[in-house]
């Protein structure tokens, strides 16, 4: 047999085993391993919906646990603490930006699917057809890594974002993906609603990783 790159790495990943997440049964590691590896998000989507799946995201109860952080509460306000969870699907906040994107989730898959499993691993139950898994799953991860921002906006810059301005950054973010697509035209398609508006954000996204190890 001729050894070419593409034999090699075949032979590597079929050694490959997906690790377990203690939160979840064994059998769904695989599925969710899959959707952090997502070949339809950016390396920037993938590293955070993987760094929520290990709890490894420098939120304070991350840091308090670590003694680099006074804080635990959420800085939003909430009386409990900020874990990955509250971020990502318990705090008031969240909900209602999920609110605010009802519309647009609705457009892949029913409102009564959304549930934490679904916004933290991709995990839903019934049958789909894969494209709306698919743009549900970018639309989540979008929406995770938004909130990331505007949690870290806040708490280092302490500028508050509306969820006005999420949803639009999610916006954004999905132009941005339609535009990697090759595959719609930006100015007929729905999601993209041009450029905010001035003082909405300041700032680009791409300081998000910036502010994550300064919280
Ligand atoms: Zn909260």
């Amino acid at each position: 047999m001729q050894w070419t790159p593409k034999i090699v790495q075949r032979q590597i990943h079929a050694r490959d085993v997906s690790e377990p997440n203690g939160a979840l049964p064994s059998a769904t590691a695989d599925h969710v391993w899959g959707n952090v590896a997502s070949k339809r998000l950016t390396n920037q989507h993938k590293d955070s919906a993987w760094m929520a799946i290990q709890e490894g995201l420098p939120v304070r109860a991350f840091m308090h646990a670590r003694g680099l952080n006074r804080y635990k509460s959420c800085p939003r306000g909430c009386t409990a603490d900020e874990t990955t969870n509250h971020l990502f699907w318990k705090c008031a906040y969240t909900q209602d930006l999920l609110k605010a994107l009802s519309t647009e989730l609705g457009a892949w898959i029913p409102t009564p699917c959304i549930t934490a499993d679904l916004v933290m691993y991709g995990l839903i139950p019934g049958s789909h057809a894969f494209r709306d898994l698919q743009g549900c799953w970018r639309l989540l991860c979008c929406f995770k890594y938004v909130l990331l921002f505007s949690r870290n906006r806040l708490v280092v810059g302490k500028k508050d974002t509306s969820t006005l301005g999420c949803r639009k950054m999610i916006h954004s973010l999905l132009c941005d993906y339609a535009a990697l697509d090759g595959s719609v035209d930006d100015s007929n398609d729905e999601t993209c609603r041009g450029p905010l508006p001035t003082g909405t954000l300041e700032g680009p996204l791409t300081c998000c990783l910036f502010f994550l190890f300064r919280a």
